[in-house]
């Protein structure tokens, strides 16, 4: 079966026949039979090369040997006990001793676990009913966070999904990123906020960078206002390095989330922080949080193998930079703007660098699918949206960067 037959008959079992959104591409998706390294091939023949990356987690590339061997060997011994098992705490210190804002942490299943957890147990510290985040972060598919863009910081938050009630996102904020001003205003004016959640760098409508004071304005905001910084680094963390954006911008928040990288390609997720926030959560303290696939034996051990090999080879963080850098330099200036960090990039629509979203949205998606239709038939696979960062991995090689850098230039 090709994949245009399959997605028919998914659309009759799923609805819009994905288990995602996102990876409901028009007018069909590709099926996937594979992927090593850098490449992923399709049931219907070619192998592409990969700039998605499942999004994010697979900072290593497909089938990274190390990780597997670590799932093989893990498997042998069974997959879930339900108990403790020894790597927990070995894996807890090692991703605590990476984050400056990390004393405690919790493993979860997935990145919106831990932000649903954060801003529990945020609201659990202070005693306080509503949080603030950024207009176009992306926090995860929880109710608390779907709040639609638009609904700024003077107007309650309204629901961006059917099914989330107004009464629950009335409790949360928004501000547009990279302004310090609207970020004072709204927190000087309202002692009933206990956290400003966000994304340190923008990376799902992005990504979109930071001012070169703007985290550490924002720090020394949410200090003076006594409330609860909570750094999202679901996609920043090891992407941008060991210690991810706290590390890379030197700023410590109380709480950090982490996801996708930290499970090297399995689910999971982990929120931890100040110590004295962490002790409420159950059976510590009275915040309540359980879950019956949390530190799960194979996410664990191929997430320790994955920041392990990150440690082995700090040089690869380097080689990423300039790999993205390179493909930049294939980019018209002519035609948009070429946004990177890191092992992260993004050619936008626009004229210049979106700094918010409102400007993200400003991009001509028209012209982005346009592009995004002529570089897979080049043999590259960018995530479908121009909203979405595209990644590469440890395991593109300098011919790939080439094809990669020399399919933008022609396709733009
Ligand atoms: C992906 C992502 C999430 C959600 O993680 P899931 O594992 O998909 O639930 C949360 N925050 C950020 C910043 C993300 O990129």
């Amino acid at each position: 079966m090709k994949s245009s037959d399959m997605f028919e008959d998914a659309k009759t079992l799923m609805p819009g026949g994905v288990s995602s959104p996102v990876r409901a591409i028009r007018p069909f998706p590709f099926y996937t039979q594979s992927a090593r390294g850098s490449r992923i091939t399709t049931i219907d023949g070619p192998t592409l090369i990969d700039c998605c990356m499942a999004y994010g987690p697979l900072i290593l590339g497909h089938a990274h040997p190390e990780v597997m061997e670590a799932i093989l060997s893990r498997v042998r011994d069974g997959w879930l006990y339900g108990t403790p098992i020894p790597l927990e705490p070995q894996y807890a210190r090692l991703l605590i001793d990476d984050h400056p804002g990390m004393e405690m942490l919790r493993f979860v299943s997935s990145g919106s676990e831990a932000t649903m957890a954060a801003i529990r147990v945020a609201r659990g510290f202070t005693g306080r009913p509503d949080i603030v985040k950024v207009e176009g972060g992306f926090h995860g598919a929880h109710d608390g966070v779907l709040v639609q863009a638009g609904s700024g910081a003077t107007t309650l938050g309204i629901p961006d999904s059917a099914g989330v009630l107004a009464d629950v996102v009335s409790h949360t904020r928004q501000v547009p990123y990279n302004d310090l001003e609207a970020l004072e205003g709204l927190l000087a004016g309202n002692k009933t906020i206990g956290a400003f959640i966000l994304e340190p760098v923008l990376g799902n409508i992005g990504p979109v960078l930071p001012d070169r004071d703007y985290l550490a304005g924002v720090r020394e905001i949410t200090r003076a206002h006594d409330v609860l910084l909570i750094f999202d680094e679901v996609i920043t963390g090891y992407r941008l390095g060991i210690g991810g954006a706290q590390n890379l911008y030197g700023v410590k928040p109380d709480l950090t989330t982490l996801g996708k990288i930290i499970g090297g390609g399995l689910p999971i997720g982990a929120f931890g922080g100040r110590r004295e926030i962490m002790e409420l959560i159950a059976p510590a303290g009275p915040v309540y949080q359980a879950g019956t696939f949390s530190g799960n034996p194979l996410s664990l051990s191929a997430g320790m193998a994955a920041i392990t090999w990150l440690h082995d080879h700090p040089e690869i963080y380097q080689r990423l930079e300039d790999s993205t850098r390179s493909i930049g330099e294939g980019t018209s200036r002519k035609a948009g703007s070429f946004v990177r960090i890191g092992s992260m990039f993004k050619f936008f629509f626009r004229e210049a660098p979106p700094r918010n979203y409102r400007e993200a949205k400003e991009c001509d998606t028209g012209r982005f699918t346009s592009f995004w239709s002529a570089m897979l038939k080049s043999g590259i696979f960018l995530p479908p949206s121009q909203f979405e960062t595209n990644f590469i991995s440890a395991a593109h090689d300098e011919q790939d960067i080439a094809t990669i850098r020399s399919a933008y230039q022609a396709c733009l």
